[in-house]
């Protein structure tokens, strides 16, 4: 028979199902990944979906799945259109018989497996879908999906207790051809693509971010074996400044170039031939976050994306567009937000204490719609994934899982993370001469303290917000 497998956030060869589906009985197999021009729209609030260091780490990605699936005697064939469309007319024109992908758990994402499905079923060309971009399978949850505990822990607990992570798929040795008659392989975008041109981050990102399944297996390897950097990752996990403090493989499982399946039996490895202890434990619980977000997209569907949140909770959001360009633009003249967005503005890439800090300050200080903030991510973080993004942003808004509706004290927070400024001068080397007690508060500075430093506050540096008292005062009035 010849099969067909339509890559999307999966971009590997190891632990892939889907391919694992598409190999049984396969007399050729089709591999194909599709741009989808809705990827390349602007979100409500304007954002461009898809911004220039995800595409260039997409791209990356795909010129290493190619030289993979080549290596092994196949090739990926790469179009732009619409999935449902166009993967029917491949299935007529070179006699598929069976159609396998990986499931999505968001809206816009499941709407077009079910216009595929559709349009396949109506050809009678079989669709036998996977579920693997979690560590604990859906269908092995102890739970149906809408009675999944909206309180994370609850959650944790069942499944640890109840579930087991499955077993690996083998990566193959080697793999059938295409199916006769397909040579064209199609291009992989150059510059200017959607009118997006990809791009690299800066150097002074906490890691290069070379997209693909053969750096991602690499990054493990350092971080794990190399680097020997797993059993302190607890303590380390915090920070926010080098490539050291946590282990960047957010990029690589946000577009599936590694299996969080993969990462859990490597932490297996390493737990018996190296050490086990809080850390290794640590970063399983942090994919079980992963796993937990993507699950509660499936059971709140669009609410997820809704302003009222999954709790449907109704605050007077403000859309302040000045105020949030000032946050966007890395100009609150508050260092611990301003340094956190220079580095997503010129990397694709902040730290999780970063994240929790701009965007509690965004929705929780300034009141702005807490979805202009999870837009704005979307489009500039390299490691974007639909779950963990809302999700994330729901929670720390008051408007998600979070049953204590924390707030961040973002100076409180400063202080405690990068006690002597070290992040806040490596992104803001503006603030370089500013004595430690003042590097999260340079404004508490007297004029002459100030000037000693070469800042004149309220003038050039550092381009304070109109505001700027007025959200200290904020901060001041809660807690850490
Ligand atoms: C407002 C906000 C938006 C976020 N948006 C995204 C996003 O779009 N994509 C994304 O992958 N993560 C997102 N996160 C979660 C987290 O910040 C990143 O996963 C993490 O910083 C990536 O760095 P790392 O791979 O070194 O993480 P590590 O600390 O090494 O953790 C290992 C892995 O665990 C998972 N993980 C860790 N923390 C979280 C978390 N809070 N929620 C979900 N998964 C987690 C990630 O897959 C991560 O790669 C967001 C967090 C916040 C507060």
């Amino acid at each position: 028979m010849n099969t067909l497998l339509w890559f999307r956030n999966d971009l590997r060869l190891h632990d892939n199902e889907a391919l694992h589906i598409t190999l049984e009985n396969a007399d050729s197999l089709l591999p194909v990944y599709i741009f989808d021009p809705r990827q390349f729209e602007n979100t409500p609030f304007g954002f461009p979906k898809t911004g220039p260091f995800r595409l260039k780490f997409l791209i990356d990605s795909l010129l290493d799945l190619r030289a993979n699936l080549r290596a092994k005697g196949s090739d990926l064939i790469i179009l732009q259109g619409k999935p449902e469309e166009l993967i029917p007319e491949l299935c007529k024109k070179y006699e598929i018989g069976l159609v396998s992908y990986h499931e999505e758990a968001t809206h816009e994402e499941t709407q077009i497996e079910d216009a595929l499905d559709e349009a396949l079923e109506a050809i009678n060309v079989e669709v036998d879908s996977a579920w693997g971009a979690t560590l604990f399978h859906v269908d092995d949850l102890p739970m149906e999906i809408d009675q999944l505990p909206d309180v994370f822990t609850a959650f944790r607990k069942k499944a640890e207790k109840y579930s087991e992570i499955r077993e690996l798929f083998e990566t193959p040795e080697s793999l059938p051809g295409l199916p006769k008659g397909m040579e064209e392989s199609g291009n992989v975008p150059g510059e200017d693509f959607f009118g997006i041109e990809p791009d690299r981050p800066s150097k002074r990102s906490v890691l290069p971010f070379d997209g693909g399944e053969t750096a991602a297996l690499k990054r493990l390897e350092t971080y794990f074996w190399q680097q020997d950097l797993l059993k302190k990752y607890k303590d380390t996990r915090n920070g926010m400044l080098g490539a050291d403090y946590s282990s960047k493989f957010s990029a690589w499982l946000a577009n599936g170039t590694i299996s969080p399946r993969f990462i859990y039996h490597e932490v297996k490895r390493y737990e018996s031939e190296r050490k086990k202890n809080n850390s290794t434990y640590w970063l399983v619980f942090e994919l079980i976050w992963r796993d937990y977000f993507r699950f509660i997209a499936l059971k709140y569907g669009r609410k997820l994306f809704y302003t009222t949140g999954i709790k449907g909770k109704r605050y007077e959001w403000s859309h302040d567009t000045d105020a949030f360009r000032k946050w966007a633009n890395a100009e609150t003249g508050i260092p611990m937000i301003d340094a956190n967005m220079r580095e997503l503005n010129e990397t694709g890439f902040m730290s999780n204490r970063g994240r929790q800090n701009v965007a509690s300050f965004l929705a929780k200080c300034l009141n702005i719609d807490w979805r202009m903030g999870a837009e704005y991510f979307e489009s500039m973080l390299i490691d974007y994934d639909v779950c963990s993004n809302w999700g994330n942003w729901a929670y720390n808004s008051g408007v998600g899982n979070d049953p204590r509706d924390r707030y961040f004290n973002i100076v409180g927070q400063g202080k405690r993370y990068d006690g002597n400024g070290a992040y806040i001068r490596h992104w803001l080397p503006e603030l370089k001469q500013v004595p430690d007690e003042y590097i999260h508060e340079p404004h508490r500075m007297n004029v002459g303290q100030q000037r000693n430093v070469g800042l004149e506050i309220g003038n050039d540096y550092p381009f304070p917000m109109i505001n700027l008292e007025q959200a200290y005062r904020e901060i001041e009035k809660r807690g850490d």
